[in-house]
């Protein structure tokens, strides 16, 4: 008889590559499977995986959300040049991340994990800034074009029914680039209604920023629908809550941001919200200080790690020497996709455990142990610096300690 805690449906479990597979098995065997009989329907989107199965595993991981509607997903390689020759790949294949979210279509929901003990670097911050940005289209399914030299540029519309609309781009004198890009309504909206809700569930304002001064259709679009989404479906609750919404440029946003407490969600396109995200994470001191979620308007939560797979650490790994990776935003992957289940399943020991198994992730961080990257940062200074293991040992005894009291 084991007295583990019961699932009652599978997690999509998506594994992936370098520093973060290794660390992503020690997660399970320390921190999870002693506690819960775990289910989970598998994919390995490991690099040579991906190659084998000529993708088609990143597609089948995406499905399977979709059936399930909770994934917790590793950091997987997107490979350039280099991982081709390194791992003998058949071809460049595709943004795992990005093939997912144009599948499930979406917004993903950034927010920092914070210590007492390690201080923003921008020092009016006091609370968290939380970033949202928009996962679908953009350039992130453009097409382009390396334009080899003289010759003319259009933009051709064929509508089901109607005139067509054409315009000049650029009548090329020279070779130079060029680039198509789009979005949908419907993604636009349910972006918008994504940041509303999630807003409301956190109890925040919303911040919306983008280029529209310049780009007066494209932008533009984003801007109207966002103010249609919120005067229709959110204005009455917001107002009643003493919540707002504001729109401003993205230049005076940055700004904006920079001097403010935080405490609210910053809402963008999804060029902006992936550099931007990674700007605020560093501004709480390591990558791995943050918590990254895929929601999408169907209801299907993908939770991950907003940081690649730690190469360098990795290759210090395969050669027998200890790192000190930071696990922190692989475990609250976890523990986000099992509260998520908790919570659809209706398991109140999933959601507690998770509970749990956080309070002591950051109770250990505060009581001054902690890996090498935060260890720069802390104040007062780390106790002890640990290395990738012994930090998961420090956890588990955490938790021990909070299951038991
Ligand atoms: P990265 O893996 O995020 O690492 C960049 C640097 O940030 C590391 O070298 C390390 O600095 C620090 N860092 C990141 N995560 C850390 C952690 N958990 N603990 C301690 N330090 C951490 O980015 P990358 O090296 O540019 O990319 C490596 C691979 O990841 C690439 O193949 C890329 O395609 C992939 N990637 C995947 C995702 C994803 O799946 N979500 C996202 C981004 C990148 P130090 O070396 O100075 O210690
Ligand atoms: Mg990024």
């Amino acid at each position: 008889m084991s007295d583990k805690i019961k699932m009652k449906t599978p997690l999509v479990e998506i594994d992936g590559d370098e520093m973060t597979r290794v660390l992503w098995k020690m997660i399970k065997e320390e921190l999870l499977s002693p506690y819960i009989e775990l289910q989970t329907e598998y994919y390995d989107l490991g690099l040579k995986t991906r190659d084998e199965t000529d993708d088609q595993i990143t597609v089948e991981a995406a499905e399977a959300i979709k059936k399930y509607k909770v994934g917790v997903k590793c950091a997987t390689i997107t490979p350039n040049v280099d991982r081709i020759k390194e791992y003998d790949l058949k071809k460049a294949w595709k943004s795992p991340n990005g093939t997912i979210r144009a599948i499930l279509d979406g917004t993903v929901f950034r927010c920092p994990i914070t210590v007492s003990n390690i201080k923003p670097s921008i020092r009016s911050w006091k609370k968290p800034v939380i970033v949202a940005r928009h996962a679908y289209g953009d350039i992130y399914k453009d097409t382009e074009y390396r334009v080899p030299g003289p010759g003319k540029a259009e933009l051709l519309f064929t509508p089901e029914k109607g005139e067509e609309f054409r315009r000049t781009i650029c009548e090329f004198e020279e070779g130079g680039v060029l680039l198509g890009m789009y979005n949908l309504d419907s993604s636009i909206k349910n972006f918008a209604r994504a940041c509303f809700q999630f807003a409301l569930e956190e109890d925040i304002d919303v911040w919306f920023a983008t280029k529209d001064t310049i780009s007066k259709k494209y932008d533009h679009t984003f801007k109207e629908l966002f103010q249609e989404v919120y005067d229709r479906e959110f204005a009455k609750e917001f107002e009643a809550r003493g919540r707002e919404y504001f729109y401003t440029l993205i230049d005076d946003a940055i700004a904006r941001v920079v001097r403010s407490e935080g405490g609210f969600m910053w809402a963008m396109k999804n060029y902006d919200g992936d550099v931007m995200s990674d700007m605020v994470a560093s501004v709480y001191g390591s990558l791995a200080m943050m918590t990254s979620v895929l929601v999408s308007p169907k209801g299907y939560y993908e939770y991950e790690a907003a940081h690649g797979t730690v190469q360098r650490h990795y290759y210090r790994h395969l050669k027998g020497e200890k790192t000190s990776t930071n696990s922190m935003a692989l475990i609250f992957a976890w523990t986000g996709a099992l509260k998520k289940r908790g919570e659809i399943d209706r398991i109140p020991e999933l959601i507690d455990f998770a509970d749990k198994l956080e309070d002591a992730s950051l109770e250990v961080i505060e009581n001054g142990i902690m890996t090498k990257d935060l260890a720069r940062l802390a104040e007062p200074p780390a106790q002890k610096v640990v290395n990738s293991e012994e930090f998961l040992q420090e956890v588990r005894q955490k938790l021990k300690e909070k299951r038991e009291s």
